[in-house]
């Protein structure tokens, strides 16, 4: 088996020379390009700050690798000026490799029993 170094079609061993490309045939099967998609997984999105800080301890204690995708965009897109929206922090999707997706879940199911969704309204007095 012998391939074309720059079209990677493969040819017999008897052949010599790419048809397509007129350059020297390379020994050997083709190369399979891999293209190791990473499996990456967002397990968590949050805008609240307090939470942001929260879902990364829990994922540095837990030594799960991630990133983050929202937080430095907000700079740029200036959501301050947006018609007097005043968001301190636009929303921060946390992303882990998915093998690691299920664990971080995991952990951070707690965080709505921890933190809840809706801070207590103070009812004025009478
Ligand atoms: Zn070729």
């Amino acid at each position: 088996m012998k391939h074309c170094p720059e079209c990677n079609v493969e040819y017999i061993d008897t052949a010599i020379r790419c048809s397509d490309c007129d350059v020297e045939l390379t020994l050997g099967p083709a190369i399979q390009e891999e293209h190791p998609d990473p499996k990456i997984e967002t397990v968590y999105a949050t805008g609240d700050p307090a939470l942001v800080a929260l879902v990364k301890s829990l994922l540095e204690d837990a030594e799960i690798e991630y990133f983050t995708k929202g937080y430095e965009i907000q700079d740029l897109i200036g959501f301050g000026g947006l018609g007097g929206l005043n968001y301190a922090i636009g929303p921060v999707e946390f992303i882990v490799a998915a093998k690691d997706a299920p664990t971080a879940r995991e952990l951070l199911a707690h965080l709505d029993d921890a933190v809840p969704d809706e801070l207590p309204e103070e009812e004025p007095g009478t």
